[in-house]
């Protein structure tokens, strides 16, 4: 009895912290006028909040976790677990209108595209954020694990699917613009090459219901060897992250 008066008044003062636990949208971090006033745009559109929101609504995170947008000098996004903070670079943004420029014909089909993709990168960070502060154990590479995360997040409906078809689509033509040269470093990195992000992503989404995208196979997005596999695959990722996750989901809360 004397332990729980000794230790109830510090439950009580550590519950609210861990019932408030979240993902938060924090300001941006800019350098110049032209991100602040996109930074600004995106703000205004809710983009990261909208987001968040969904997340929040969804699952119970054990700490906070920060999502941000950053002029970062170059294409990419984060994840730092010290400062347990997403920076989404505006850059990496600007690089799908360009990678995916050629792939569309109307500027909306465009936005959309580009979007899409920047989203399904969101989602990456993300994995590596829920890998960290739910400490879940991950065998492989943590990054084709979050690249499943992201795209098992999103396939099921039409516009989750397409979202993961755009990303796959940008792996594409990043490698086709590489001209198939690799060096020494494409091979040391901890991602996987983008042709094999690629095939994974268009893999995951086909494998999640073949019959409605059997066009991917029918117009040799994927070849018909991996795509066999690919039902199977899917359902592995289903099963591993849905056992990963479901103590974090919000349902379960008694
Ligand atoms: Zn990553």
């Amino acid at each position: 009895m004397r332990m729980l008066r000794v230790l109830l008044p510090w439950i009580l003062l550590l519950l609210p912290v861990l019932a408030n636990a979240r993902i938060e949208v924090l300001a941006p971090k800019l350098e110049s006028a032209k991100y602040r006033e996109l930074a600004q745009e995106l703000h205004k559109a809710g983009v990261l909040q909208e987001f968040a929101k969904g997340i929040n609504e969804s699952m119970r995170l054990p700490q906070k976790v920060g999502l941000r947008f950053v002029e970062c000098g170059e294409a990419n996004a984060f994840y730092d677990s010290s400062t347990r903070e997403i920076s989404m670079c505006l850059e990496l943004l600007d690089t799908y209108y360009e990678t995916l420029a050629e792939q569309y014909e109307s500027e909306e089909e465009l936005d959309e595209a580009a979007w899409n993709a920047y989203i399904v990168v969101l989602f990456h960070e993300f994995g590596h954020a829920l890998i960290d502060v739910l400490d879940l154990p991950i065998t492989g590479r943590e990054e084709d694990a979050v690249d499943q995360l992201a795209a098992w997040s999103l396939i099921d409906n039409a516009e989750g699917d397409a979202a993961v078809l755009d990303a796959a689509l940008s792996y594409y033509v990043s490698a086709e613009a590489s001209d198939k040269e690799f060096y020494e470093s494409d091979f040391a990195d901890e991602h996987s090459l983008d042709s094999q992000r690629y095939y994974n992503l268009v893999c995951w989404v086909y494998g999640s219901d073949p019959d409605k995208h059997a066009h991917l196979v029918d117009e040799e997005w994927l070849p018909a060897e991996r795509a066999e596999r690919c039902p199977d695959e899917y359902q592995q990722i289903d099963r591993s992250w849905s056992r990963l996750l479901e103590g974090s989901a919000k349902q379960d809360q008694g």
